[in-house]
């Protein structure tokens, strides 16, 4: 299912930077060929300006003149005196061929229905008497070619010279297409770069929910398996009290309470802990005494403790303490648990202290005993859910969820827990708390 989800986010998040990358390709695309058409045009006027001024001043019109002009701008030049096309035309590459008479004749045309109100006027004191040039884009319709054109024309009296200027913008159009191949090869590297960013992106977004997924899945066969033991207890505990005497009955009964005990522990275990998950674990810090809530905790497992014929003792400073902002209720909480974990895990004979100590404004709360002890490569694991370490099997009505409880409690204490082993045999679980 998440390599579904995987792939559609990878798509989609490589889908939509695609076309962001690919709408800002284009607009930049457009913009630069519109400046690079715009530049072209206005360089190709000034030199047009250039040369009709330089042929104003000018009485004879001489090839080399023509010939210097063309090489310098790369034009092509086609000169008609009152109609009748120059000797430069034939001699030069111009041939008079028909294909280029149809062209200039395309030219010419297109001026005239377009330039045609703009008349020359009379006068002036140069050789010709006035001067005109107009310049625009031209794109015979059979031909890929493109083409700035000026027109410039000079009258003297009644003769009149045309001069056409060809401007191929074949250069032009072979670096828009350079700039549009080179775009198109960053295009798709970048695409490839931005899927594979996407892929490992969202591999890295979807890692936490697959993780909780798991542990979800994890938690829910751990805790169907704990749940099946007491219950199939409680089943067959009901069954055999059916045909059983009543003493016997009174025996079964007892087994099904008990059973029904350790689930309802479990099942309490179980909302707590995904209280704490869905963030409604219900916290109230408050000051509090620390050393009164030690003090009440020792003395409800006192019995407890002699019961099993363990030796419970509390250390307190001297001194008096500051109070310390916790919730009292959790703070019980979190001694019960590992009071009750120290008096199951020690045998009879065995001792257990409790001690509270107040260093450099932090609480030291303690919990040794010199039970089994846990080994070392379990004491990371112990605050897993449903973990339980494999000496501490046995233990019945335990599940593995007080220490993953207790360590959720510290956590809303903004505190820390940890567990050393103790020298001789046993544990010691300490808690720091701030002031
Ligand atoms: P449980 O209900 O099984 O005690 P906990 O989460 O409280 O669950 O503890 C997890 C495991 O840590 C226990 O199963 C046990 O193996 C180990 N453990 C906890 N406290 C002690 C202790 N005081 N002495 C030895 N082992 C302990």
């Amino acid at each position: 299912m998440f390599r579904k989800v995987h792939l559609y986010l990878t798509a989609l998040c490589a889908g939509i930077t695609t076309a962001i990358l690919i709408v800002m390709s284009l607009l930049y695309l457009y913009l630069s060929e519109k400046e690079l058409y715009e530049n072209q045009f206005r360089s190709f006027q000034n030199d047009i300006i250039t040369i009709s001024t330089s042929l104003e001043q000018q009485s004879v019109i001489s090839m080399e003149w023509l010939s210097k002009m063309e090489a310098r701008g790369g034009y092509t030049f086609y000169a008609l005196d009152n109609g009748i096309p120059f000797l430069y035309n034939r001699l030069t590459s111009f041939s008079e061929s028909s294909e280029i008479r149809s062209f200039l004749d395309a030219c010419l045309e297109y001026y005239e229905s377009h330039y045609e109100s703009v008349s020359l006027e009379e006068g002036g004191d140069s050789p010709y008497n006035t001067c005109r040039h107009v310049e625009f884009s031209f794109h015979p319709a059979e031909t890929e070619q493109e083409f700035y054109i000026s027109v410039i024309e000079l009258k003297r009296g009644t003769s009149s010279l045309q001069l056409l200027v060809l401007s191929p913008l074949d250069f032009l159009r072979e670096q828009i297409t350079k700039q549009r191949v080179r775009f198109f090869l960053i295009d798709i590297a970048a695409i490839l770069l931005l899927s594979l960013f996407s892929f490992f992106f969202t591999g890295k977004l979807l890692q936490p929910v697959i993780e909780s997924r798991r542990k979800q899945t994890e938690f829910v066969a751990a805790a169907s398996h704990e749940l099946r033991t007491p219950l199939a207890v409680i089943l067959s505990a009901a069954e055999c009290c059916r045909d059983a005497d009543t003493e016997k009955q009174s025996r079964f009964l007892d087994t099904i309470k008990q059973e029904g005990d350790i689930l309802t522990s479990l099942v309490n275990d179980m909302l707590t802990l995904s209280a704490s998950d869905s963030q409604r674990f219900s916290f109230r810090p408050a000051p509090v005494e620390l050393d009164t809530l030690v003090i009440n905790t020792y003395e409800a497992f006192e019995p407890l403790a002699a019961e099993k014929k363990l030796s419970l003792t509390v250390t307190l400073p001297e001194e008096s303490l500051p109070l310390c902002t916790a919730d009292a209720e959790r703070i019980i909480q979190l001694l019960s648990i590992l009071l009750h974990n120290a008096v199951s895990y020690t045998p009879e004979g065995g001792r257990i202290d409790l001690s509270l100590l107040h260093k450099k404004n932090r609480f030291y709360l303690t919990v040794s005993d010199t039970g089994i002890g846990i080994p070392p490569e379990d004491r990371k694991k112990i605050f897993d859910r449903f973990y339980r370490a494999e000496k501490a099997r046995s233990a019945k009505g335990h599940f593995g969820l007080g220490l993953s409880i207790a360590s959720e409690i510290v956590k809303l204490h903004h505190g820390t827990l940890n567990v050393t082993g103790r020298p001789g045999g046993g544990s010691v679980f300490t808690v720091i708390l701030h002031t």
